[in-house]
Formats: C-alpha cells, sequence, structure tokens
C-alpha cells in the first residue's frame, strides 16, 4: 500500500517528505491511519546512527496512535473505525519462553522493531510512525482507553511503558521512595507513573531549572546533581532509581544515593559505562540494572492504568514539517516534556 511520511537519507541529512510503499495487509493485520506520533529521543539516536544499525532511509516513530481503517480477515479483537496504538514493537517469535511470558522485548529471536529492523516475513526494513499508515499484525496493537485525550496518548506507547515496566519489575508502590534521573520524555512519565503508583518521588536533574515543572507533574522532592552537599544529604535514600541520562554519564555520584539493596535501573543510554566504582554494590547489595520497554500485556496494563487515573504526558504539538528543528531542541534538553506530531499536518503538504 502507498503512503507518505518523513524520511532521513542518512546520519546527517534532515527528514525530508517521502513517498513509500508499505507491504499489502497480511490476513492477521491491522492497518491504521496515524493521527499522532511522538517523538523520542531514540528516533533522534537512530537517525544519527548513534547504536550503528541504521539502515536508510529511515522512518522514525515508535509512539503512535491512530484509528483502525482496515483489518485482515484473521483479526479479531479489532474493527474498522477502533482507536488503536503501537509502541517500539511489531512482531516476535511468538513461540519462546520470553514471549510466552509476555516478554516479547526479551524474545529470544529478538523482537522485530516498529522501525529500523528487518521484517521477519519478507525481510523488508520496517519503517516507523512518522507517517500517515502503519500496518502490524494485532497482536501488537493495543487499545486505547477512549476517556484519554488522544492528541497525548502517543509518549505513552514508549515513554510511558519504558519507566512503567521497571517501576512495576521492582515492586514501587506506597512507602517506596524513587528517584528519577533526567526530566525529559521518559523522566516525566517516570515522574507520573510512580506517583501514581502512590511512591514518593524526587527528579534528579542536572540544574534547578525544572524544579516549579518538577512539583507540578506531581514530584515529591528536587534534587540537583550539581549540587554535592544535597547529593551527600540523600544518600542511602532511595529503593529503586530510574536513570534516563540518553548519554554516557558517570553512575558514581548515583549509586551511593540507593539504600541498601536499592536499585538504579538504566532506561537511557545503551552502551559502554564510566568507570564505575563496586564499592556501594559490595558494601550495601546495591545493584545497578536495565530494562528494555515492556511486553505488550504489560503496555496494555500500563494504557489502562492511566485510563483509570488519567494519567498523560505533557506535550508540545508539532506539525511534521517542524521536526528537524524539534529534533534540535531535543538534542539541547530544550523539550517540555514531549514532542507529538499531529500527523493530520502531513495530508497539507
Ligand atoms: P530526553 O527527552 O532528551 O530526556 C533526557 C533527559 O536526560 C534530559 O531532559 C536531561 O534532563 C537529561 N540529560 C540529557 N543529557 C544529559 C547529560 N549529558 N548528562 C546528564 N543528564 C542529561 O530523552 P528521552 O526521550 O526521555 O530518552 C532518554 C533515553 O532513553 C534515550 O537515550 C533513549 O534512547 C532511551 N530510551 C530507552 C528505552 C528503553 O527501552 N530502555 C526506551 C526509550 C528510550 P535534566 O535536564 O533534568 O538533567
Ligand atoms: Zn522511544
Amino acid at each position: 500500500m502507498k503512503t507518505i511520511g518523513y524520511a532521513a537519507t542518512s546520519c546527517d541529512a534532515p527528514l525530508k517528505p517521502f513517498s513509500f510503499e508499505r507491504r499489502e495487509p497480511r490476513n492477521n493485520d491491522v492497518v491504521i491511519e496515524i493521527l499522532y506520533c511522538g517523538v523520542c529521543h531514540s528516533d533522534l539516536h537512530q537517525v544519527r546512527n548513534d547504536w550503528h544499525g541504521t539502515v536508510y532511509p529511515i522512518v522514525p516513530g515508535h509512539e503512535i496512535v491512530g484509528r483502525v481503517i482496515a483489518t485482515g480477515p484473521d483479526v479479531k479483537k479489532f474493527r474498522k473505525g477502533d482507536l488503536a496504538a503501537i509502541g517500539c514493537m511489531v512482531d516476535s517469535c511468538q513461540n519462546c519462553d520470553q514471549c510466552n511470558a509476555g516478554q516479547e522485548q526479551y524474545c529470544r529471536q529478538e523482537n522485530t522493531q516498529t522501525y529500523n529492523s528487518p521484517d521477519r516475513i519478507n525481510g523488508q526494513n520496517t519503517l516507523g510512525g512518522y507517517s500517515k499508515h502503519i500496518l502490524a499484525r494485532e497482536e501488537f496493537v493495543l487499545h486505547v482507553p477512549e476517556t484519554l485525550d488522544l492528541s497525548r496518548v502517543a509518549p505513552l506507547l514508549c515513554a510511558g511503558i519504558t519507566t512503567y515496566s521497571p517501576l512495576r519489575n521492582w515492586n514501587v508502590g506506597p512507602g517506596k521512595r524513587v528517584g528519577v534521573i533526567g526530566l525529559g520524555g521518559l523522566g516525566h512519565m517516570a515522574v507520573k507513573l510512580a506517583a501514581g503508583m502512590g511512591a514518593e518521588v524526587t527528579v534528579i536533574s542536572r540544574s534547578d531549572k525544572k524544579r516549579a515543572d518538577a512539583f507540578k507533574l506531581g514530584a515529591h522532592k528536587y534534587l540537583v546533581s550539581a549540587d554535592d552537599a544535597a547529593m551527600h544529604q540523600t544518600a542511602n535514600h532511595f529503593d529503586v532509581i530510574i536513570d534516563t541520562v540518553p548519554y554516557q554519564h558517570d553512575l558514581n555520584p548515583y549509586t551511593p544515593l540507593l539504600d541498601i539493596d536499592g536499585t538504579l535501573v538504566i532506561v537511557g543510554q545503551i552502551g559502554p559505562l564510566a568507570e564505575t566504582s563496586s564499592i556501594p554494590m559490595v558494601m550495601g547489595r546495591r545493584r545497578i540494572a536495565g530494562s528494555l520497554i515492556g511486553g505488550i500485556a504489560e503496555t496494555q496494563e500500563m494504557l489502562d492504568f492511566c485510563g483509570k487515573k488519567n494519567i498523560l504526558p505533557d506535550c508540545e504539538m508539532i506539525r511534521m514539517d517542524e521536526i528537524n528543528e524539534a529534533f534540535v531542541r531535543l538534542e539541547k534538553g530544550d523539550v517540555h516534556y514531549r514532542f507529538v506530531i499531529d500527523m493530520s499536518s502531513l495530508a497539507k503538504e
């Protein structure tokens, strides 16, 4: 099927309008007209080839919401006209222990990502949500609670689930103390979700600039990582720290903030860490862990949780042709707190 979107053709090229052909729908596919797509820092990493595996042209975008416009004959859970969402994955082997446990993100044969991943059947590179249409097998399509403001739902599909999954895995709830490093797209969702789960939430940011915002987003405390005295006073405090920093950074200032048995979960940077002392880990059974997005059932659980509690990201709506400017701002950390592309702007170009 023919569609249009925005693509980059090399790591230093701007995103530009791109007409392309998606595969024809299969019997188990749901075809979606995209209404909104969030802009994740991963989109920027992938366009810039920061992770060394980008195939060009790349159409980024894995925070997708829209309306179903067609379904294959075997599709059972969706009908034309339904609201629907797609996150970071569009397929997996559906057969291994991880897929059977609802952890398709850790599929033993690797999940198929929404963009920049070979399709499991035809091998073509997948192309993402900065486009007018997308399709995926129904197991990877989510239901969107009708009560939520649709224009703000998209970021839940990556920023939401990537922070919800570790919060759930490490049993965050009332009485738990959660720290969030980096108040960006993922960070601000971590704050809203952890507060929604009843935890005490502290934002750990590089400067004092986001203090007022942090409290508005639901944080209870604010810690400036450059303030050595404040960092020192917060030693042994957190049960869980969610680290969303996108670039290589020094973990040594943060690990002593964990209480005994506490865990620092890296969801941001993918790659080598700066030299890290083992002392806080050995002296207090503290852990450094990582976490990748979340499974499909867990993503639906997160959407339903947000539906019930009316938890939504703070979004800045942009037109598709403003994406290159948005990338520049994302690189500078100047986002409050997630860009969302209004896909109807694409039709007008
Ligand atoms: P973002 O909106 O740009 O937010 C990142 C925040 O980190 C910034 O707002 C800033 O907060 C802080 N920061 C930025 N540069 C920093 C630096 N050099 N040192 C310390 N702090 C810095 O990015 P995002 O969309 O939330 O994504 C964050 C990371 O998560 C990206 O690397 C992305 O690829 C990754 N990601 C991972 C998964 C996963 O499954 N694990 C899923 C999605 C995204 P302050 O100004 O408050 O310090
Ligand atoms: Zn993402």
